[in-house]
């Protein structure tokens, strides 16, 4: 799961996207994934635990892509007027992780 990498406390999603917001351009880059992290990966982050800044790029690639898919998947998952993200990604995220763990484990019973 994301984390602060100054104190290291978990960090949401939600808060994360919410943050992104701001930047006018945020539903063009929806558009496309490389476009999305690239923007996310240069992006000032700041921790709402210690309120220091930090870059995008400390966050998992992993994650930001599935949060990608996640806010593309979901019809409303943003909340345009109110700039804010509708959908809880951290709880999504875990059930997707879940499901992978559960896919593989299938799949080496089959073997
Ligand atoms: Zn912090």
């Amino acid at each position: 799961m994301a984390k602060c990498p100054v104190c290291g406390a978990p960090l949401d999603w939600r808060d994360i996207i919410d943050q992104m917001l701001t930047l006018d351009n945020f539903s063009e880059l929806l558009k496309s994934k490389d476009d999305f992290i690239k923007a996310l990966e240069d992006f000032t982050f700041k921790c709402p635990h210690c309120g220091e800044e930090f870059y995008g790029k400390f966050l998992p690639k992993d994650e930001a892509e599935k949060v990608f898919d996640l806010l593309n998947d979901f019809k409303g998952s943003i909340d345009w007027e109110n700039k804010k993200v509708r959908i809880r990604l951290n709880q999504l995220l875990a059930l997707d992780k879940m499901l992978e763990e559960w896919d593989k484990r299938v799949k080496e019973r089959k073997l």
